[in-house]
């Protein structure tokens, strides 16, 4: 039986495009998409492919994968916003994560506060 950490989630429906989502990049590996609730003017995600729940739920198998996500997001931030920008990765309850697919926020837009409450 599949393992509670890895069912489906909405994600990959996006993914596989039996749901729309306005995409903004897409590769082998991730896909980036607009916020459907953006918490700032510019508000997106950048998600692998992979089927991986949460931050903690990765390895060192992942290395590349991160990477990738990572440079992903900041590639497609750095032409949006030339001002600066905020990467946010919820993890679990207290991280306030509410999708069980592992995802870069990016932020940006307007003036970020911090500590972010
Ligand atoms: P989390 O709280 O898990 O870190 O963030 C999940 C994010 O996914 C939220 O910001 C939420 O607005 C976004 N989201 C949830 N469902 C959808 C959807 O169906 N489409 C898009 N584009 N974003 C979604």
């Amino acid at each position: 039986a599949k393992n509670e950490n890895q069912k489906e989630t909405i994600f990959d429906k996006i993914i596989s495009k039996q749901i729309p989502a306005d995409i903004i990049f897409e590769d082998d590996k991730c896909l980036a998409f607009n916020d459907v609730n953006p918490q700032a003017p510019v508000h997106f995600l950048v998600i692998p492919k992979k089927r991986i729940p949460k931050l903690d739920d990765s390895t060192d198998a992942d290395t590349n994968l991160l990477g990738h996500v990572l440079l992903t997001a900041k590639n497609l931030a750095q032409k949006k916003l030339p001002n600066g920008y905020r990467l946010v990765i919820n993890n679990g309850s207290d991280g306030c994560q509410s999708v069980y697919h592992l995802h870069v926020h990016i932020l940006g837009g307007r003036q970020m506060k911090w500590p972010p409450g």
